[in-house]
């Protein structure tokens, strides 16, 4: 980790979130930072900094893409309500120039997409040669929701967890980077941020009382969630597992698994089309 944030990580975020087999979300402290070895002010303070980094890079991908390149970068977020995804995406993608990201937001299928397979809506969505997409929960969701409420039997859920393994790999073969983050906020910190949404009006909007019905789900939820990291963590796609109790930690955390990924594309500024001393005397000459 190059010039990463001065000595504010003991261990990278990408090794120190990554899903290993074996590990338990149950054994989880929602609350634990791990990796990070400073204060939240430095977790805050580091968060710009470190989203400047993220903009620069994310503009050469952007500009590669315009010249031809089809790499792109996808960050998948998951995690149950209130975990932060909304304001993942104010914070860390907004460092990011707009134009260079495809943001989708995935809900209840439509009545179009039901009649369709499940995959069909997120490969319609999915970024385009050197954009940066972000999906705003996924085809993950017909292996939690869907599995935890039994909108399909059995034996349709269990054999989607190598569907989509199988159409992550063909992703990577196409020159997608996968980020896939999964978000965990305690069963007490979903409460706290529920009850605020119903303190303050300008919040009113963002509560759904649904949400109170899915926390009688919890435990059904965590077992999708753990089959999930089991089935779907993969080499070359992983899951990183994201503690979301402290929103400044999760924030930092996710972007700097953001600047590892595009690092790993080893992107260089797209050459000219041009002759550059031509154009500067055309241009001076004009
Ligand atoms: P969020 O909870 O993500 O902030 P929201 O409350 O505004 O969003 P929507 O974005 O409209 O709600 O939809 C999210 C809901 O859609 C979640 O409850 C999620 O479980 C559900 N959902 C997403 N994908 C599916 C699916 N494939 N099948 C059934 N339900 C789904």
């Amino acid at each position: 980790m190059a010039d990463n944030a001065a000595g504010l990580w003991e261990t990278p975020a990408a090794e120190a979130l990554r899903f290993r087999p074996g590990m338990q979300i149950a054994d989880l402290d929602s609350r634990s930072t791990p990796g990070f070895v400073s204060s939240k002010i430095d977790g805050k303070r580091a968060l710009h900094e470190r989203g400047t980094v993220l903009s620069s890079l994310q503009e050469k991908l952007y500009a590669n893409g315009r010249s031809g390149d089809n790499r792109s970068v996808l960050l998948v977020l998951q995690g149950m309500d209130t975990a932060g995804k909304g304001g993942m995406v104010r914070h860390v993608i907004g460092h990011v120039d707009p134009q260079g990201v495809d943001h989708v937001a995935f809900g209840v299928p439509t009545d179009e997409e039901k009649r369709h397979h499940y995959l069909w809506r997120v490969t319609k969505a999915l970024p385009r040669g050197g954009q940066l997409g972000v999906f705003d929960r996924s085809h993950y969701e017909d292996v939690l929701v869907v599995r935890v409420h039994g909108f399909v039997p059995e034996t349709v859920w269990r054999g989607r967890y190598d569907e989509i393994n199988q159409f992550e790999k063909e992703l990577l073969g196409t020159g997608t980077t996968l980020v896939k983050v999964a978000m965990f906020v305690s069963l007490d910190e979903q409460k706290s941020r529920l009850q605020k949404r119903l303190e303050r009006p300008d919040k009113y909007w963002k509560y759904n009382p649904g949400d109170v019905t899915e926390r009688k789900l919890w435990p059904a939820y965590q077992d999708a969630y753990q089959a999930m990291l089991d089935k779907t963590s993969t080499e070359d796609a992983p899951w990183y597992v994201v503690p979301c109790d402290r929103k400044w930690y999760s924030r930092i955390a996710v972007t700097e698994l953001l600047i590892d990924a595009f690092e790993r594309l080893r992107l260089e500024w797209p050459e000219p089309d041009f002759d550059v001393d031509t154009e500067k005397r055309r241009l001076a000459e004009s």
